[in-house]
């Protein structure tokens, strides 16, 4: 599903051009679940925004679902985004004055789906994730927990086969943090491809496989890695 093939990624600091990704080849296949992991700094979330076509590598080739998306325009990258990736993120980046119903229906407003399909779908999506009773709250009504439940209805909404969330634990008690990792488990069980950044060992112990990146670079996999 996944192929990355030798990716760099440099940033400009004034004159210099700092390489932040060094030589990453990595393959991720249909299915799995993998944590990546690494201090902070390393380029995990620069790792995940070029997987989530959010950004572009400066060389190397990227394959996502067998289509070369490497060298593909802005217009071409938030196609493949709004068709096959579902996004979630630490800070939940849910729309404050929407209610949770709304902000599950925004990505399939993008996608041109009729209202009342859009209606159903979100509710479908947030009765899954168990927010049946709390469709028609604001996000600031919401706890931590029942945001970023709101943010996964959002990312599945569009039925992705790929959902990336970088550290969707971070802001979250540990208690919490196992109640999303379990959806996500039930998501993979399901089909979905996911990929997970987190600091949290116990976090990353839900992935099949966990992936190091230290300095822009990766590392050998973990003993966990089951294969
Ligand atoms: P992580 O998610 O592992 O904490 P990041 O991928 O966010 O790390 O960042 C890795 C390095 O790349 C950091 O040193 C960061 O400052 C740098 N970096 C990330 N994005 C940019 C950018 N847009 N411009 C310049 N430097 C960046
Ligand atoms: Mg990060």
């Amino acid at each position: 599903m996944i192929q990355l093939e030798s990716i760099t990624r440099s940033f400009a600091l004034g004159k210099e051009q700092i390489r932040v990704l060094n030589d990453i080849s990595l393959t991720i296949a249909e299915g799995e679940f993998v944590a990546i992991m690494g201090p902070s700094g390393s380029g995990k979330s620069t790792l995940m925004n070029i997987i989530g076509c959010l950004d572009k590598p400066s060389s190397g080739e990227y394959y996502l679902g067998g289509e070369n998306v490497s060298g593909y325009s802005e217009n071409e990258l938030a196609r493949v985004r709004n068709q096959s990736i579902g996004f979630v993120f630490q800070q939940f980046h849910l729309l404050p004055r929407l209610t949770a119903l709304k902000n599950v229906e925004l990505p399939m407003i993008y996608a041109g789906v009729s209202k009342a399909e859009r209606q159903e779908r979100a509710e479908e999506a947030l009765t899954k994730m168990g927010l049946r009773d709390r469709m028609d709250h604001l996000p600031n009504a919401l706890s931590g927990g029942q945001k970023q439940r709101v943010a996964i209805a959002r990312a599945i909404v569009n039925k992705p086969k790929l959902i990336l969330a970088d550290e969707p634990t971070g802001a979250l008690d540990t208690k919490t943090s196992i109640s999303i990792m379990e959806q996500f488990q039930e998501l993979n069980s399901e089909g979905v491809t996911i990929v997970v950044v987190t600091h949290e060992p116990e976090v990353a112990e839900y992935a099949n496989r966990t992936i190091m990146v230290r300095d822009g670079r990766l590392q050998s996999a973990s003993a966990a890695d089951g294969r």
